[in-house]
């Protein structure tokens, strides 16, 4: 059974970051892409990005024929949003 020492705890975790983590961080480069679309593409882009079955690669290859710098890595992490290991953006 693990004992969980909640003040070591926290204190190894912010020796992880080397600094208190931020509460807040910028959005990446899927989200500076969704503020700064018109709302018909934005709106087309997150329908695109909560349909499963719609790969983070077909969206990245999309979005960079426009000249969108995106990735299929970050599309992915933005997928993941809010998870431990996904992006800051807002859900
Ligand atoms: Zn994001």
């Amino acid at each position: 059974m693990i004992e969980i020492q909640p003040t070591g705890l926290a204190a190894d975790l912010e020796a992880l970051a080397g600094a208190p983590a931020a509460p807040k961080g910028p959005p990446c480069t899927v989200g500076a892409f969704l503020a700064h679309a018109d709302e018909p593409t934005a709106a087309a882009l997150r329908v695109a990005l909560d349909t499963p079955s719609i790969t983070g690669k077909s969206i990245a290859d999309t979005l960079r024929k426009y000249g969108g710098a995106v990735t299929a890595y970050t599309v992915a992490r933005h997928r993941r949003r809010g998870e431990s290991n996904g992006c800051r953006c807002p859900r």
